[in-house]
């Protein structure tokens, strides 16, 4: 297959420098870890967080279960084979967000520039905002030490010019480390790095990238963006991007959440029939992002796409939001009925997802902490 070069305008990583400070901080096994905080009796053991049915997946493992190959997402019954001796713990959410709080208002000792990715991880723009520190390795040295010293919890964090070598930073010395991508360096942090690690690329993405020889950013940066995109589409232009570290995007302090959802192309086109597994994953999905942000939505909606590409939304209004990841898959299957599609028609894509969002909680001082947010 053609390796070498074809285009002439490869960007160079230099090029691609803004003058931008971000930090990327991360909690380290964050579930777990308050759970090990706040029970003595867990610490050094092997504890999973998460229900123990047969339905139910690991929110967060300690690091001695990861030890085990436990990981997150990964259904509770295979934790419990790999790991026998793990300590399982309910997820406690309301406890995880207020000590997500206490975190972010360690970060806004800092900078008012802070964007959460969920309750453990978030963007921090340090360019002009420092809390009188001279650097953003200051910064995050800084951070990781409250949180340790206040919280008694350890972050790991990445500090570079944006968003996603930051976050590739975060990961590189975790657990409790920090990694700081100097522009001089971007290649020498990025070219060895296993494809794997870069966002959006999936199981599946690599198997695809390791049939075409692509192993490593290295390996990406062999290519032209043309011959790239000639292999991947979309997914090819966004990697010749990722190759060479560039990101623009901004970080985006917080805004109110107003929807939550979860949409999958399915592998084969399937007939309405046989839809019905895949809602109840993908409700299952967003049901746990709606549990850790503490809400749930009075109107349900199912998002369905056509083999062509025709988009169809149905949704109901209900007089009580759900209040279990089965209630809302019950809800949003049932707007099948309302689907109104000949017999023959196929779906590429199921989405289900909640607006009309209200809190779940009664605690008014999980609301004030929302509203100063
Ligand atoms: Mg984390």
């Amino acid at each position: 297959m053609g390796r070498q070069k074809q285009g002439t305008s490869e960007p160079t990583a230099q090029a691609a420098h803004s003058e931008r400070r971000i930090v990327h901080v991360d909690m380290d096994a964050f579930y777990a870890s308050v759970e090990q905080r706040d029970d003595p009796s867990l610490r050094g053991r092997p504890v999973v967080v998460g229900g123990r049915g047969a339905r139910s997946v690991v929110a967060a493992a300690s690091y001695e279960a990861r030890r085990f190959g436990v990981r997150s997402a990964m259904p509770s019954t295979r934790a419990e084979r790999l790991c026998p001796e793990a300590v399982f713990v309910a997820p406690d959410f309301a406890r995880y967000r207020a000590v997500s709080q206490q975190v972010r208002a360690i970060f806004a000792r800092y900078t008012p520039i802070i964007e959460p990715l969920s309750l453990d991880e978030a963007y921090l723009d340090v360019t002009t905002h420092r809390g009188g520190l001279e650097t953003a390795t200051a910064v995050a040295e800084a951070i990781r030490s409250a949180i340790r010293d206040e919280l008694h919890l350890t972050a790991s964090a990445g500090v570079a010019t944006n968003k996603l070598l930051a976050k590739l930073a975060s990961d590189a010395n975790k657990p409790d480390g920090i990694c700081v991508v100097r522009p001089q360096a971007v290649d020498r942090f990025l070219l060895p790095l296993p494809l794997r690690y870069l966002p959006g690329v999936g199981p599946k993405t690599q198997q695809r990238l390791s049939a075409l020889g692509l192993q490593t950013v290295a390996d990406v940066r062999a290519q032209s963006e043309a011959q790239l995109i000639e292999w991947l589409g979309r997914t090819g232009e966004r990697l010749f991007q990722q190759a060479y570290g560039i990101d623009e995007r901004p970080v985006q302090a917080e805004r109110i959440r107003k929807s939550v959802s979860a949409e999958d192309t399915l592998s084969d086109d399937l007939s309405l029939e046989a839809l019905a597994p895949h809602i109840t994953a993908m409700a299952e999905k967003t049901w746990r992002t709606a549990q850790r942000g503490g809400y749930s939505g009075r109107t349900v909606i199912l998002k369905l796409k056509t083999a062509d590409f025709r988009i169809l939304t149905r949704h109901s209004s209900l007089g009580t939001a759900p209040t279990s990841a089965d209630e809302l898959a019950e809800c949003a299957t049932a707007l099948l009925d309302r689907v109104g599609m000949p017999a023959s028609t196929r779906f590429r894509l199921v989405g289900v997802g909640m607006t009309n969002l209200q809190s779940t909680e009664q605690d008014p001082q999980a609301e004030q902490h929302r509203l100063f947010d």
